[in-house]
């Protein structure tokens, strides 16, 4: 039979000892005026899902800490921000309460804003003894540009407005950082895009989500998770 990775789904007999438990970590942010605000929770929840099928029984997925640390996002509504304080102490305690049953606790990461909670959450229960990692799932996109567009007209069509997809600020990262940095995402993109949409497709979302799939499973698989992040990983994701 096949086993649902779902954890929430399973009564507490069916689950088994020594299991690896995922958590996916997303935001709510905005996300352009063509993305809904949950896009770095559902990519998160669908890398998760698909690598616990991939590895097997012994790898579930737990429900999705919702909301991040987006403060860079706060001037667009819809936006809800726990900063990065409150997510390290939920990501804390979240492993330390999972620890108790599970063997091993990934923490699989949607949104780049959200790795400085992650690296601190991982520090503090590795100190103190726990099996624990983080893991990105690593589209390449700045914010609400082709890849996550494509990632969602394949995870979720009808949540997203293609015809309102318009190119943002596509100037790279590294050129924007200080003012992001300094002004928010508002000040450098008026309608929130880090990138341009318009030529995302479906069809290069399934082949993202497969790479990223392939990329969390292995590291799982291999217990690289351990060390915080894949192999050449930056950690970059929006
Ligand atoms: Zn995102």
């Amino acid at each position: 039979m096949h086993q649902d990775p779902a954890l929430a789904d399973a009564p507490w007999p069916t689950i088994p000892e020594g299991l690896t438990v995922l958590i996916p970590v997303g935001s709510t942010e905005q996300h352009g005026p063509h993305l809904p605000l949950d896009v770095d929770t559902v990519i998160a929840v669908a890398v998760s899902t698909a690598a616990a099928d991939r590895c097997g029984p012994s790898v579930r997925v737990a429900p999705a800490v919702a909301f991040g640390a987006s403060g860079e996002h706060q001037h667009f509504p819809g936006t809800i921000s726990i900063g990065t304080e409150a997510l390290a102490h939920t990501l804390t305690e979240l492993g330390r309460s999972v620890r108790t049953w599970a063997a091993r606790v990934v923490f699989v990461n949607g949104h780049g804003g959200n790795i400085e909670a992650l690296e601190r959450a991982v520090a503090v229960l590795t100190a103190e003894g726990a099996d624990v990692g983080w893991l990105p799932c690593r589209h390449g996109d700045a914010h609400a540009g082709r890849p996550e567009t494509s990632l969602m007209l394949h995870l979720a069509p009808h949540r997203v407005d293609m015809s309102a997809a318009a190119p943002g600020e596509t100037a790279s990262m590294s050129d924007l950082m200080p003012r992001l940095r300094a002004s928010g995402v508002r000040a450098v993109s008026p309608n929130g895009i880090l990138g341009d949409p318009r030529q995302a497709s479906a069809a290069e979302g399934a082949a993202l989500l497969a790479r990223m799939t392939g990329e969390v499973a292995a590291a799982i698989v291999a217990g690289a998770a351990r060390a915080g992040s894949l192999p050449g990983a930056d950690g970059a994701n929006a």
